[in-house]
């Protein structure tokens, strides 16, 4: 592409950009927060990244529904955002819709008849852990340390000591990036390590879920405290996202690490925690770069010394892994 078809494209695309919020900014109620070029490292646990485009927080489904459909008409693309702990944002940021169910009306706890659970997608898996262990409902207290929403937990699956998200789902309530309301029975959906395939195109807006039984509330905490120790003895406190590297099949990602001696490699103010060899820290002012170059190291000397392509635990925002690797 030359350099004037090119500026000519990036032209189009601000002017539909432009166009998007003048559209929807008069039909969006004062609940509902729009802001242009709004920086995402603060949104994150990692603490990188530059600007989304677009950010939203809806306040209601309608209101999610109209920023899905004039993002749709126009062919810009939309991206969610749970707590960020899942996530690198490029140090240029997503030229796209950033939609965060951020408001208060996305973060319902409700006990139904039936003794399930109705968990709005924007909970904190904190939250839940602490509203279900009042309430004397037991089975989740192994979310209770992922740093993640009930949304985010759902599209990647999440699992901590021998548990997974979908062990405790019965049902999840999703839009499509269409605007259409779906509800979908676990049993319907595609869902394996680290992944749910309904979410990839999708946007959880909340979960039945399903306690595992009623149990005292000192007990359900005291299990909460033992997991809670755990974590503490193995994870380090810097920002971090998280388990950079899913496990290969039959090893540890952060063991096979360990072993090559890459504990405290850095590039930048990334490095190799100390603590957990499959996490990488932000030292401070690390950016986005740093943590893609130090990706690219690790990845090197695995696959040099012991033959295995480690695959990406983290999600690269807006952008695939295959591109930059
Ligand atoms: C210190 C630390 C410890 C961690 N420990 C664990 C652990 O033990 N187990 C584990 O599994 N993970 C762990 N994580 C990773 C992370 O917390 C989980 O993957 C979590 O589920 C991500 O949730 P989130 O809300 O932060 O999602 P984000 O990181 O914001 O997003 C992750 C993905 O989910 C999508 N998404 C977010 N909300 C929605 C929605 N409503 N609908 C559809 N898609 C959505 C995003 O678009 C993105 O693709 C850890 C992270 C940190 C920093």
């Amino acid at each position: 592409m030359s350099a004037l078809s090119k500026t000519l494209d990036l032209d189009l695309r601000e002017a539909r950009w432009n166009e998007f919020v003048a559209t929807v900014r008069p039909r969006l109620t004062p609940e509902t927060r729009l802001a242009e070029r709004e920086v995402l490292a603060p949104k994150t646990t990692m603490r990188v990244g530059g600007p989304a485009r677009v950010y939203a927080e809806p306040a209601t489904t309608e209101e999610l529904r109209q920023l899905l459909v004039e993002a749709n008409h126009r062919g810009l693309p939309v991206f969610l955002l749970g707590r960020g702990s899942n996530l690198i944002i490029p140090d240029e940021g997503v030229d796209g819709l950033v939609i965060c169910l951020a408001h208060e009306s996305w973060q319902k706890f409700e006990v139904r008849t039936g003794g399930q659970v109705w968990a709005g997608a924007g909970l904190r898996l904190k939250n839940l852990c602490g509203l279900a262990t009042k309430a004397g409902l037991k089975g989740f207290e192994f979310l209770e340390g992922i740093p993640g929403s009930v949304g985010g937990a759902l599209r990647m699956n999440a699992g901590a000591m021998g548990g997974w998200m979908f062990d405790v789902v019965e049902e999840v309530h999703l839009l499509s990036l269409a605007g259409e309301l779906r509800v979908m029975n676990k049993s319907e959906m595609h869902v394996d390590y680290r992944h749910c395939a309904e979410l990839h195109d999708a946007i959880a807006l909340g979960a039945l879920l399903k306690p595992a039984a009623i149990a005292e509330s000192g007990d359900i905490r005291r299990q909460i405290d033992v997991y809670q120790k755990k974590r503490v003895e193995s994870q380090p406190r810097e920002p971090s996202a998280g388990c950079i590297f899913k496990n290969p099949p039959g090893a540890s990602a952060g063991r096979l690490i360990d072993e090559l001696g890459l504990k405290g490699t850095r590039v930048g103010d990334a490095e190799v925690s100390p603590v957990h060899a499959n996490f990488i820290v932000n030292r401070g002012h690390a950016t986005s770069a740093d943590i893609i170059r130090l990706i690219r190291q690790i990845r090197a000397r695995v696959k040099s010394a012991r033959g295995i392509d480690l695959e990406p635990e983290v999600l690269l925002y807006g952008q695939e892994w295959r591109d930059v690797l």
